[in-house]
């Protein structure tokens, strides 16, 4: 049987091909969570897991959900849920971002958690998976705000992270402040500075040289790599214009493809001629979003995701790529910034359509790579330069990338389930040489 045909069989199992249209709607976590467990279960057929090591590794090793009451300015008090989840920590320390958003909840947390996993083990990097979320709009709370209910969802989740336990790094709705705060606030109860506790920090704390782009570098290298050839004048229309979204549109265009049309949660703008992103950039940091941008335009976002252009790089949320508008998806190639962008059904749609998929885990890997590279970095207090850090993360992701196309072409499997294969196949091994305690 082949792959595709047992990863259906799943699906239908377990019936996310039929969701109701009620108010018993599962939440856009849930639908991560049965994603992820359908992948899971996809890679443990393919590389015939007995049941009980599956069951492992589709159940988190340790989940979290704390209350944060939060002050706000005119005196009120709030309360907001937070979580950590570490998924596994087989292969080493969990690591995984924070994320700030309202619609987070734990589904959603341990989805991506369980994604970090995988991604860890298939760049190769000693870590385990882990994620945590907060359900608040970040731009709903003034900095002060903000600061409170990150010290204080750190106090929380306090007894879970540390540097040789769980490292947390930026994810939505978080950044380089918000890793500032984390640190400070673990270092003062710690008693000294701790700064491996947290990756994604700004440089005066120990961040790393490169980090703040790497995701975004990953994401570059891992088109021109699928591309595989010179990308230049190839178009290109990304979705989400944050952290990842905002440089990897600029590497791009830097590398000489045409940006042809970006959109972060406001809307977006298009420009057939290629849009100037530097100046795009500048207005969107200027005015908190893309639209109104002079240089294109407008358009929503789900005309750009069917837009007729040689790359789509989802990078904002979950989900986007659906069953319902897949069928309307003109690009050749996709490459997941984002984690989780395809719903199972649109994979199977975009299987049969032809279109090339670099998946989230190994797509958007140079985040964790780098982040890798900053806390080698503070723990051993020593700082390297850009120009080692770009080498390394560059060995990485072509190592992963060409490990992963190898088994996709000999096996006859796509990306996705090819990384998935190793990414499991390694933490598989990892729980087989510890055995199990007691
Ligand atoms: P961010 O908060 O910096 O940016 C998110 C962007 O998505 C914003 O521009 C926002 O407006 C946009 N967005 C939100 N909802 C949208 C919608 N419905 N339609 C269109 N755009 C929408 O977050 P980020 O760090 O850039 O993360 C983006 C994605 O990349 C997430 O899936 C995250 O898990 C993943 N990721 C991030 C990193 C990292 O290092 N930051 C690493 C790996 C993967």
């Amino acid at each position: 049987m082949r792959v595709d045909d047992e990863y259906k069989g799943v699906l239908n199992t377990m019936t996310i091909m039929d969701l109701p249209t009620t108010a018993s709607v599962k939440s856009s976590g849930e639908q991560a969570l049965d994603a992820a467990r359908a992948q899971l279960a996809g890679a443990a057929r393919f590389l015939g897991l007995d049941d009980g090591l599956h069951r492992m590794l589709a159940t988190p090793r340790r989940s979290l959900t704390v209350a944060v009451p939060v002050r706000r300015e005119d005196g009120r008090m709030e309360v907001v849920q937070g979580y950590r989840v570490q998924h596994n920590v087989s292969r080493g320390p969990a690591k995984g971002g924070i994320r700030f958003h309202p619609a987070t909840d734990l589904a959603e947390v341990t989805a991506l958690a369980m994604w970090m996993t995988w991604k860890c083990a298939l760049v190769g990097i000693p870590y385990g998976g882990a994620k945590g979320g907060v359900a608040v709009d970040p731009g709903s709370l003034t900095t002060r705000e903000l600061e409170r209910v990150t010290r204080r969802y750190v106090n929380e989740i306090l007894p879970l992270i540390g540097p040789e336990k769980d490292i947390p790094a930026p994810d939505v709705g978080t950044d380089e402040q918000t890793m500032a705060w984390i640190m400070d606030t673990y270092s003062v109860n710690a008693g000294y500075s701790v700064p491996g506790v947290v990756t994604g920090k700004p440089m005066t704390l120990g961040g790393s040289l490169g980090r703040a782009g790497a995701t975004s570098r990953g994401v570059q290298l891992a088109t021109q790599m699928a591309l595989g050839s010179d990308p230049a004048g190839k178009t290109v229309a990304v979705q989400g214009f944050g952290k990842v979204g905002a440089l990897a549109a600029q590497y791009l265009a830097d590398a000489g493809m045409t940006v042809v049309a970006v959109s972060d949660a406001s809307g977006g703008v298009h420009r057939a001629a290629g849009l100037d992103v530097t100046a795009l950039r500048a207005w969107a940091r200027e005015n908190g979003s893309v639209p109104g941008f002079p240089g294109g335009d407008p358009l929503t976002n789900d005309e750009l995701l069917a837009l007729d252009v040689d790359v789509l790089i989802p990078a904002a949320l979950e989900g986007v790529l659906h069953a319902g508008n897949t069928p309307g998806v003109k690009a050749r190639l996709i490459v997941e910034g984002a984690n989780g962008p395809t719903t199972p059904e649109a994979d199977l749609i975009l299987a049969d359509k032809g279109t090339t998929v670099v998946p989230d885990i190994l797509a958007n890997a140079g985040g964790v790579i780098v982040s890798y590279l900053e806390w080698v970095q503070n723990m051993q207090a020593y700082s390297w330069s850009a120009a080692e850090v770009e080498v390394r993360l560059a060995d990485l992701m072509e190592t992963a990338y060409g490990a992963v196309r190898d088994l996709s072409a000999e096996r006859d499997i796509s990306l996705r389930q090819a990384a998935h294969a190793i990414g499991v196949g390694r933490v598989a091994e990892a729980h087989g040489a510890r055995g199990l305690y007691p």
